[in-house]
């Protein structure tokens, strides 16, 4: 990829981090691929599309670090679960047989997978090398024709936000607007029903199924969700839209914008946490549709979910009100999870925003407060100096903070992609409500918390027996 072609990429101007004062994203600096890569964030935002064979073109750590890092669900096939690298080591840069083998290894994945399509992910050996990546991938299609799209995020690119942006740049170059879907079938109750993308919805935990059937319920059709649960034909007709939700503020938001310039797809940017977020979010589709009726059925469906999840969360909320939390998180849950846990009647004493906009930074002042604490050190030792300085009852964080959290024996909640329980929709609120409260109410905590039995019986001078 050429470096012009990088730098459109951070100057994305939908992006917020395009201001008068500051053009586009910083450079990456030396270290800046520590939490993830280029193809490593390129890989997370594609993998979830299920029905493709996705091959890590490069050597076999590069696929062993980053398959499979995210709990994101599939309704149906699983070839997505299966890791596939051309595994390449130093005999085959030396005798230059890289694209050989990329070949071979599209050969073996048509023939013993049959996939709708297959992705070939470039990594930094192989840019590095040149592999001439889009050349394998336009000969393989023509010889076997099963699709073949090339994904060129090489590691030494950037951060993993530009490979989100990269994968999102391949599916808009490659895939998207190359099939038309199919005619939706009349609905039984007569409505009609209008098509919608939402693009950075991974179905973590298969959550996105807490939202789904409100959509059918609307008659908004999902036509694809870039890229939870999703099938590449699906990807293929996302141009056919009415309206598309950007559910991850920064991953994928140059999809979105090239979708309204070349499609003339109005998008929004939402969220699915919390019960104000998902209502605001259907209002939102309803209101870009424009049509009438659709509006007023949506007030009805939310009022009702309103009135049923506010009755759930009711016994949870008593026990969680004033309860202070930590929150160290990124991008757009920086802030929506900060309205979901006030919702809730919690305090968050301060938040994460290494990974947040200007604009994400923005509502979490309107949320909390201009002298609000925003943490950028997400180091063990900065999280817990000031868990312990504001007093908070639990940390609410990534897995990587699981063993912080554990160690210094206080409360802990995961809720990044890694997590185990889906927290969207009005009923993942009433989970998280409820994972909130059993974490911090656990028995463990009194019990860690207590000195050692043997502590004191093993003073100065005592001989333990055995
Ligand atoms: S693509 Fe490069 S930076 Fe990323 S895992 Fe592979 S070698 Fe490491």
């Amino acid at each position: 990829m050429k470096a012009s072609e990088i730098q459109a990429l951070l100057d994305e101007p939908a992006c917020s981090h395009n201001t008068k004062e500051k053009s586009g994203c910083a450079k990456p600096k030396p270290g800046a691929t520590a939490g993830g890569c280029s193809f490593d964030g390129a890989q997370i935002a594609l993998l979830p599309i299920a029905d493709v064979a996705h091959i890590v073109h490069g050597p076999i750590a590069c696929a062993g670090s980053s398959w499979d890092n995210r709990g994101t669900r599939s309704s149906g096939v699983t070839l997505y679960k299966i890791g596939m690298t051309t595994d390449l080591s130093e005999t085959d840069v030396v005798m230059g047989r890289s694209e050989k083998r990329l070949f071979h290894a599209i050969k073996q994945a048509i023939d013993s997978y049959a996939p709708q399509a297959v992705f070939i992910y470039n990594t930094c050996v192989t840019a590095l090398i040149g592999d001439d990546v889009e050349a394998v991938c336009r000969d393989a299609t023509a010889r076997w024709g099963t699709p073949v799209i090339p994904v060129d995020a090489a590691g030494f690119y950037g951060t993993k936000n530009l490979g989100n942006r990269l994968a999102g740049e391949a599916m808009f170059k490659h895939v998207i607007g190359t099939a038309e879907p199919v005619p939706a079938s009349p609905r039984a109750d007569g409505l009609p029903t209008y098509d919608v993308n939402l693009i950075g919805e991974y179905n973590i935990a298969g959550e996105f199924w807490n939202v789904a059937p409100l959509f059918d319920e609307l008659g908004l059709r999902i036509l694809c969700t870039l890229s939870g649960d999703s099938r590449f034909h699906e990807v293929q007709t996302m141009h056919r839209a009415k309206v598309n939700m950007v559910v991850c503020a920064k991953a994928l938001l140059n999809v979105a914008r090239k979708m309204q310039d070349d499609f003339g797809i109005p998008f929004f940017e939402g969220s699915f946490y919390g019960v104000a977020d998902v209502s605001n979010a259907l209002r939102d589709f309803a209101k870009l549709i424009g049509d009438s009726d659709l509006i007023a059925r949506t007030e009805v469906v939310i009022a009702r979910e309103e009135a049923k999840s506010n009755a759930e969360l009711e016994p949870w909320r008593v026990r969680l009100k004033d309860k202070r939390v930590l929150l160290y998180t990124g991008g757009v849950k920086s802030w929506s999870i900060v309205s979901a846990l006030q919702d809730l009647g919690m305090k968050v004493v301060a938040t994460g925003t290494k990974k947040s906009t200007e604009e994400d930074k923005a509502r979490i002042r309107e949320l909390m407060g201009e002298d609000t604490k925003m943490i950028d050190d997400g180091s063990p030792k900065a999280l817990l100096s000031t868990y312990h300085e504001y007093q908070a009852d639990i940390l609410i964080a990534g897995g990587r903070n699981l063993y912080t959290a554990l160690k210094a024996r206080i409360p802990f909640l995961d809720i990044n992609q890694e997590r185990e329980f889906g927290y969207a929709g009005y009923s993942g609120m009433v989970e998280l409500a409820r994972q909130l409260a059993l974490s911090m109410e656990s028995p463990v905590w009194a019990a860690v918390r207590k000195p050692a039995p043997w502590a004191k019986a093993s003073g100065p001078g005592t001989v333990l027996a055995g």
